[in-house]
């Protein structure tokens, strides 16, 4: 597997290539402002093709080029249809945007336990409300990755006092992901990696963020 990270735009949201090593199949996870240019120049070097574009969620830091890099390679893009109001309508969810983000109208709607094979990488797709309505992490079992978006960050969790947040939510699934092997490698939506064993405080979040 090829793993590429991304850091761009004014809350250096990550963005990430990954690629079957074998095929050259690859997906872009999350296209943050002024990360388009550099994604597309870094799979040209690779030798890649990429295939379509995963959301993790419809916050516009995630969401900024999405409209760039679609129109770019002809991809389609894949949101889950609860963030999908807010990627159409960027800012709908009444998160002030801090610059225009073109809206876009996704292909496909994500689901919870949905299978994408890109060459031979499977990804499963885990539906992790609570940060937004919407928001997935994308797990890759035989890689033991994890992309958790705004759901876990090394330390600490997604915002939850935004408009669409729902701390209950947010609690159950990040029960759900402290199941997960605790050797699994997570690359969150900001800042670097870590564990889910370095995480085994997730079980219990509740009780370090109430
Ligand atoms: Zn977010
Ligand atoms: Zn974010």
């Amino acid at each position: 597997m090829i793993l590429e990270i991304f850091s761009s735009g004014p809350a250096d949201t990550n963005a990430y290539l990954i690629a079957c090593s074998e095929t050259k199949r690859a997906v872009v996870i999350d296209v943050p402002f002024e990360s388009t240019e550099t994604i597309l120049s870094r799979a040209e070097e690779l030798g890649l093709s990429i295939q379509m574009i995963l959301l993790t969620h419809s916050h516009w830091d995630h969401t900024a080029e999405v409209a760039l890099l679609k129109n770019n390679l002809s991809l389609p893009v894949y949101i889950h249809k609860e963030d999908a109001g807010n990627l159409e309508s960027p800012g709908s969810d009444k998160l002030p945007l801090f610059f225009p983000v073109t809206g876009v109208n996704p292909d496909g709607f994500l689901t919870d336990g949905q299978q994408i094979s890109i060459g031979n990488l499977n990804i499963e797709v885990i539906h992790t409300p609570g940060h937004t309505p919407g928001g997935v992490c994308f797990y890759l079992p035989k890689e033991k990755v994890l992309i958790s978006g705004d759901t876990l960050f090394r330390g600490t969790i997604g915002n939850l006092s935004f408009p669409t947040a729902r701390p209950a939510l947010m609690w159950a699934s990040l029960k759900r992901l402290a199941a997960l092997p605790q050797d699994v490698k997570v690359y969150p939506g900001h800042g670097g990696p870590t564990t889910i064993g370095a995480e085994r405080w997730i079980a219990h979040a509740q009780e370090r963020f109430q």
